[in-house]
């Protein structure tokens, strides 16, 4: 199929061209797959020879032929990858695969020829070194920064030799890297439990069985029953099981999956990653890999990173210590003697929530029809916030028939940006939630933003009204809590614009939007009777809110051990002898001052892909960093008078539209008033905060 893709005359590949669509919406109607591989190749080509003039240019450096000049460059190769990545996680098919096995590396190479080039960091750096005489603005001078250092970063500023030894260390650690996932995806696949009696699986539904029969069926184990792993080291199964054996048996084998001493045992893959990062720290002068990778984010410093998580520990202990008690009970009550451990937490924990805050989705979901949601209650809570409009726009062309396009407005009625909604699962779609651009603000380029939030929301059936879960209606929250911080950016670089912002600050916008769900005002708007128009029960609206604070003990203490397990093994000093991941483990969660006893990290080293191949090392704490910071600014709305246009306003003009031209930490401050604080976070979780001294000190 791709063979033929050269054949394509240019003239007829609609992605060589900026799209003559409102906002410049990528022409779906026209774009085939056979276009997308002469998109790339032309974009690459093109992009090379803009970097080699500016690098080249006899003229000395200056902001605009340099830095300006990089900001225009690339253009057609960011609109076909855009367009590519957009619609291949959400709409892929077989060519799209080929295409991006094709492209993938030779994208990577592409950004090491710009980023090893000498000579244009030489430019770059000229620039920096005088750069309070260059009269920059502040978002220029960012701007400069940002260049300036992501060269360091990637090593433009080692000596000949230390260059080699890190291209020398970055091979292995791409290497190693891509073997551990793989060795994770089999030690997965070969940890699902097998069980060969009905009778083990006793308190599990008939559906439930059925599909455990029919796995088994599929890996040729005809009459048994096979559960499949969960990524985490709990496992959802284990709720309804009753048979202690068979829940000790799944938990074992999640525990133990990468660790049976065969070719997917990944311990030493790990440790020689880890080994190999402190290294390459200490190649660039950095005492650890936490330190290195921590550089442009919000905390900076391992430091500030370890002060946050152990300010977290007392609460989650103490609250740990009672759900242990609660949850003990509830076993007498069983007629059982044993002590809990973590494979009985989950299934006594399941018995406990239905006695105390049994939530029954059947009951719930006639209130969350979705378009229902998206108009009166997503766009409303925007509405009265920031004063936007949407309509919708049946005229630009979709890759989907089931994507929905609307035009944003402003408060002025003047044009903000295009939103796509593509929220139904689909077997081609990856898994999950997620928000991106096809087309990034600018003021340089003349763009604004066209943004895509895409779920994986069951589709009802034809003719059925389309409801979905309390989940759900979180997650449209917080997908458009990311298109707002894409909608709202106003820079004139398009490399600082919008959400280009640090992993411990791109979910804080979204994780605070999601506040806006169960804000009485917007709730009642939306969550009405698909049938009747009925607002929800009030009694029903107070358990929703109840059982939000159920068994956040667990929930917030398995994040806080894998944070501080994510931290500990990038500290390790470049001199530390390889180390052996079970004691290195060990010693790392026993440390923490949790329960780890009954509350196992969520991912165990051997499988805690976020922190060895997903980008996550040193940053597995930004998830509860955002979580901190959306809980301290929604704390903020709610005692200056909570849903009003006038606290939109204040947090899109100083968040919101902010993109990367300002450091993180004044950023955040000039709003809250303050540093961050963990005490709002807490309570939020139904926790008490009791430590005094709650700010972060960053
Ligand atoms: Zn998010």
């Amino acid at each position: 199929m791709l063979a033929s893709t050269s054949l394509a005359a240019p003239a007829s590949n609609p992605l060589l061209t900026p799209s003559s669509l409102p906002y410049q919406a990528p022409p779906f109607d026209r774009i085939k797959d056979s276009d997308y591989v002469p998109a790339f190749e032309k974009g690459m080509a093109e992009h090379l020879a803009e970097i080699r003039r500016i690098a080249n240019d006899k003229a000395a450096p200056t902001f605009e032929n340099t830095i300006v000049a990089m900001e225009r460059s690339g253009q057609l190769l960011n609109r076909v990858q855009n367009v590519f990545y957009g619609v291949y996680s959400a709409d892929k098919d077989d060519a799209m695969d080929a295409i991006d096995s094709k492209e993938a590396p030779r994208l990577s190479q592409h950004q090491d020829e710009i980023y090893l080039d000498p000579k244009l960091f030489g430019r770059v750096r000229t620039l920096w070194e005088k750069r309070d005489t260059l009269s920059l603005t502040p978002e220029q001078a960012m701007l400069l920064d940002v260049y300036y250092k992501q060269f360091v970063h990637a090593g433009a500023e080692l000596s000949a030799s230390d260059q080699k030894t890190l291209r020398d260390l970055n091979t292995r650690l791409t290497k190693l890297e891509t073997a551990y996932g793989q060795k994770l995806v089999a030690s997965a696949k070969a940890g699902a439990l097998v069980v060969d009696r009905k009778a083990a699986l006793d308190g599990m539904d008939d559906g439930a069985i059925a599909a455990a029969a029919k796995a088994a069926e599929g890996r040729k184990l005809t009459g048994k029953y096979l559960i499949p792993l969960q990524n985490t080291t709990q496992q959802p199964a284990l709720a309804a099981m009753k048979d202690r054996a068979t829940r000790k048996a799944l938990f074992d084998r999640s525990w133990t999956r990468a660790e049976r001493g065969d070719a997917n045992d990944t311990r030493k893959t790990i440790a020689e990653i880890a080994r190999l990062r402190a290294q390459k720290a200490a190649l660039f002068g950095y005492p650890d890999y936490a330190a290195y990778a921590l550089y442009d984010q919000m905390a900076r410093t391992p430091e500030a990173v370890n002060a946050f998580i152990h300010k977290l520990v007392p609460a989650t202990a103490a609250e740990q210590h009672r759900e242990v008690a609660a949850l003990q009970k509830v076993i007498a009550a069983d007629h059982q003697k044993f002590a809990l451990q973590p494979w009985d937490w989950t299934h006594y924990a399941e018995q406990l929530r239905k006695q105390e805050f049994a939530l029954d989705q059947d009951e719930i979901k006639p209130y969350f029809e979705l378009h229902t949601v998206l108009t009166d209650g997503v766009f409303y809570a925007a509405n009265q916030l920031y004063g936007i409009t949407f309509r919708p726009r049946k005229d630009i062309p979709v890759y989907n028939p089931d994507v929905m396009v609307y035009e944003v407005r402003d408060k002025d009625g003047s044009p903000l940006g295009l939103m796509y909604f593509d929220y139904f699962k689909r077997d081609n779609k990856s898994g999950g939630a997620w928000m991106s651009n096809f087309v990034g603000q600018s003021d340089l380029l003349k763009t604004r933003p066209v943004i895509y939030n895409v779920a994986n929301f069951t589709k009802a059936a034809p003719g059925q009204p389309q409801l979905i879960t309390s989940d759900d209606v979180t997650t449209m929250f917080h997908e458009f809590g990311h298109a707002l911080h894409g909608l709202f950016a106003s820079q004139t670089y398009p490399t600082l614009s919008g959400t280009s912002v640090a992993r411990d600050f791109v979910e804080f916008p979204s994780q605070f939007n999601e506040n806006w769900a169960m804000d009485p005002k917007v709730f009642a708007h939306y969550a009405k009777h698909y049938k009747t128009g009925a607002p929800m029960p009030q009694a029903l609206f107070d358990k929703i809110k109840k059982a939000a604070h159920f068994n956040q003990g667990y929930a917030l203490g398995e994040i806080v051990a894998a944070a501080q397990l994510d931290m500990s093994w990038h500290e390790l000093p470049a001199s530390a002898p390889l180390q052996n991941v079970d004691a290195f483990e060990k010693k790392a969660l026993d440390e923490t001052g949790l329960d780890v006893a009954h509350v196992p990290p969520r991912y165990r080293s051997s499988y805690f892909l976020h922190i060895w191949s997903n980008g996550y090392s040193a940053g597995y704490y930004a998830y509860l960093w955002t979580e901190m910071l959306d809980q301290d600014v929604y704390s903020w709305f709610m005692k200056h008078g909570g849903l009003t246009r006038e606290n939109g306003q204040r947090f899109r003009d100083m968040i919101l539209s902010k993109g990367h031209t300002m450091d993180y930490g004044p950023m955040f401050r000039a709003f809250y008033g303050k540093d961050p604080e963990i005490g709002p976070m807490l309570s939020h979780r139904g926790l008490t905060d009791t430590d005094t001294d709650t700010g972060t000190g960053n």
